[in-house]
């Protein structure tokens, strides 16, 4: 959820604040991922005023001693010696899981509000719902929600050794990950992932055992982990996808994502199932 914020909060209260500048994050350098503060110490921003919102925390998300205060600067491109800007991969690898939330969340939020600014049904510009986090059509009435993609990710064992691909997004970082895929309209999330091993990698799996979820901002997608056992069939890395396939013993992995991400965990999962 989403709340316009009022004068008042922004003169009395310290809030996290979460700043985009086009796709990029803008930070206080030397402090941590999410800079806590308040608006007055902002003066570089004064001129974004009536677009400060609030991003309600989520039930029961991590707890938050502040409230989390969103700027949107779109193309603006701040120049201040104290701020610079960063990509929220890098977040990723320094920031807690908590702000990674938190930033997923504000990110998905941004991303939605640029790129539904006019009806989808009749053109007309369309108007921020305040109660709820949606855009809706003042001429036809259409509302709009953010949107989310499922995609399955898949950890694929057998006996002490788990089947890690290299996209070719990785091609340089020499990054070894967990298959991933979109599910396609009108297809089930076993059938995706079935679907999705065969076209990488060539190979048969069966056991499918849901894992767990995960939102990833890039830039909307929501990850659905399974781990599933190989069957049969010889690697085929997919060409113009998978630059490189190996099964590795758990005890030489090659390099692997964070933990924080999903893939990350997932292959842990398989590790310690491998050693238990
Ligand atoms: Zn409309």
């Amino acid at each position: 959820m989403i709340r316009a914020v009022t004068e008042t909060q922004l003169r009395v209260s310290e809030g996290i604040w979460v700043i985009f500048s086009r796709d990029q994050l803008l930070v206080k350098k030397g402090t941590p991922v999410l800079h806590i503060g308040r608006w007055q110490e902002l003066s570089f921003l004064h001129h974004h005023k009536s677009s400060v919102v609030e991003l309600l925390p989520l039930a029961d998300s991590h707890t938050l001693e502040k409230p989390v205060f969103v700027i949107d600067l779109g193309a603006e491109f701040p120049q201040h010696p104290d701020w610079e800007v960063c990509s929220m991969r890098s977040v990723l690898g320094v920031g807690t899981d908590t702000q990674f939330y938190v930033l997923a969340r504000a990110w998905q939020y941004v991303h939605f509000l640029r790129t539904h600014r006019y009806c989808g049904q009749c053109g007309a510009r369309t108007e921020q719902v305040d109660w709820e986090m949606a855009m809706q059509c003042h001429q036809c009435k259409h509302r709009t929600y953010p949107r989310i993609s499922p995609c399955i990710i898949v950890a694929i064992y057998r006996d002490n050794q788990i089947l890690l691909a290299k996209g070719v997004r990785h091609k340089d970082s020499n990054m070894y990950s967990t298959l991933a895929g979109f599910v396609e309209s009108g297809e089930s999330l076993e059938h995706a992932v079935h679907r999705e091993v065969a076209e990488e990698v060539n190979v048969k799996i069966k056991n499918l055992t849901y894992f767990g979820s995960q939102p990833w901002p890039f830039p909307h997608s929501l990850m659905m982990g399974y781990l599933a056992e190989y069957e049969s069939g010889d690697i085929i890395p997919q060409e113009g996808e998978i630059v490189d396939a190996q099964w590795f013993d758990v005890d030489k992995l090659p390099t692997i994502p964070p933990k924080m991400s999903i893939a990350g965990r997932l292959i842990d999962a398989v590790v310690r199932r491998a050693l238990s």
